[in-house]
């Protein structure tokens, strides 16, 4: 479904390389790769010598860095960057990374991605030692216990610290002469590392960064580990042994570039499979199969190879239009899908149409789509969702952390049917989902996070324990 519209949002994209000669313009190209996790502001920082550059803004990547020459001054052959979708914290400049910090004899910069469940609880602490913050970004939490850490290496300080992280989250951490990657024990979020030919070391959220790039894949960040560069060379510790892998299933359903690979599994292979098995969980007598561009064109191809119904380019989107979640009113946001999204009438006038789309999360959008198709001629309309129906809160990095807005807490699926005005409606189960994406782990969540869908949190939930209590109660569970 349409990212903006839908009000489900990556918290971040990161990116970082070490030792290159064009580090600030590559972080650049980076960050604009991975522009889908997130549109509220960007920031670069580069090390060159002994000197830190910053350059931050609010907004997407191309208009903070309009002015190229912006780049030319981010000098040094290492930079991080970050793009930021706020799940935590207000939307002010403040809030945007990377985050500079200072020990007293090293600058150190990091750009984060995920969200921190005892974040409340560990800023609580610091401040109780008067350590004082500059942004209400849970990411800056990392940077302080850095700062406050008696350890004596670096490594040993950020080894520390991140022992004391809960949650889902990436990090890249850079100095004046080292680079680290670091994840969280459930891996919940994609972090990559790839090499270029010149030696040059980069570390990405995700394969699609990476391509950007030309740099080639070596291996993902595992659940636990800090990979790091020293003296040119890759190296790499855990600060854990209590891992658990179970990546955010949502990254493979809607979140991540169809062209990038998480895990060795494609994106688009596995939303092929996510609509092939669709289709054969709940097949329908149709003329023609429909993607709701963009995310979910690989289900739809999916369905329509698995059904034998041909797939066709039903609706088109218009690339150039500004991005409407940010309007206040669900008339404006209307107004801003119908701007975005067109129906191409030959293609579905007196047919009947299988849907197919990613995921429903308030159901106002899709209703609005199901209307374009019924004013454009289309005799019935099969609704058919690649992924199970969209319940419980997340607490990892994605920005509903309450069921009010979800409408498949407080609704049944025929009424969600009733309500969108489609003539059937259906989604993927959970164990078709974890069989699309199949990541090959033999632990009891086979490697994925499906909590938004079945309620089974990965990890204890701490400053979010009696929240998650709530809205349980509210949707009787
Ligand atoms: S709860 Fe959902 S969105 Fe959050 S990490 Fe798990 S699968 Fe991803």
């Amino acid at each position: 479904m349409l990212d903006e519209v839908k009000g489900l949002n990556e918290e971040c994209g990161i990116f970082g390389i070490f030792n290159s000669n064009e580090a600030a313009k590559l972080t650049y190209e980076g960050l604009h790769s991975l522009q889908h996790r997130g549109q509220e502001g960007a920031g670069i920082v580069s090390f060159d010598g002994d000197e830190r550059h910053t350059y931050k803004g609010l907004g997407l990547l191309s208009s903070i860095f309009k002015d190229t020459t912006i780049l030319d001054d981010l000098t040094g052959t290492s930079a991080i960057g970050h793009l930021r979708y706020a799940t935590a914290g207000s939307h002010g400049l403040n809030n945007i990374q990377p985050f500079n910090f200072q020990l007293p004899n090293l600058d150190f910069s990091l750009a984060h991605n995920g969200n921190l469940t005892n974040a409340k609880t560990l800023k609580k602490e610091l401040l109780n030692q008067n350590v004082e913050f500059v942004s209400d970004s849970d990411s800056e939490i990392l940077g302080r216990l850095i700062e406050k850490s008696n350890e004596n290496t670096f490594i040993e300080k950020i080894k520390s610290s991140l022992q004391k992280l809960r949650g889902g989250f990436a990090f890249i951490l850079m100095t004046k002469d080292q680079m680290f990657a670091a994840l969280d024990p459930n891996g919940f979020r994609p972090l990559v590392i790839g090499q270029k030919d010149d030696g040059s070391y980069v570390f990405c959220s995700e394969t699609c960064a990476l391509n950007q790039v030309h740099s080639t894949y070596i291996r993902d960040v595992e659940p636990g580990e800090i990979v790091y560069i020293e003296n040119n060379q890759l190296k790499s510790c855990f600060y854990t042994a209590k891992t658990k892998l179970s990546v955010c299933s949502l990254e493979y359903v809607y979140f991540a570039s169809s062209d990038s690979v998480i895990r060795g599994v494609s994106v688009h292979e596995a939303r092929k499979e996510m609509g092939s098995n669709l289709a054969k969980e709940h097949p329908v007598n149709a003329d023609v199969v429909l993607g709701v561009p963009n995310s979910s064109l690989s289900a739809a191809l999916g369905y329509a190879k698995s059904s034998g119904i041909p797939y066709d380019m039903g609706m088109i989107k218009n690339q150039y239009i500004a991005r409407t979640f940010i309007e206040p009113t669900q008339k404006k946001r209307e107004r801003g899908v119908s701007m975005k999204l067109s129906v191409v009438r030959p293609v579905v006038e007196g047919k009947d149409v299988v849907l197919v789309d990613d995921s429903i999360v308030r159901g106002t959008t899709s209703r609005f789509i199901v209307k374009l198709l019924r004013d454009a001629g289309a005799k019935s309309i099969h609704v058919r969702i690649a992924s199970p129906v969209l319940k419980y809160p997340c607490f990892y990095g994605v920005d509903i952390q309450t069921t009010n807005e979800l409408i498949g807490a407080n609704k049944t699926v025929d009424e969600i049917r009733q309500e969108i005005g489609a003539d059937s409606l259906e989604y993927l189960s959970v164990d078709g989902l974890k069989q699309s994406i199949n990541l090959n782990s033999d632990n009891e969540f086979s490697g994925l996070c499906t909590a938004y869908f079945d309620g089974k949190y990965p990890t204890k939930l701490y400053d979010y324990e009696a929240q998650l209590h709530q809205e349980l109660e509210k949707i009787n569970v």
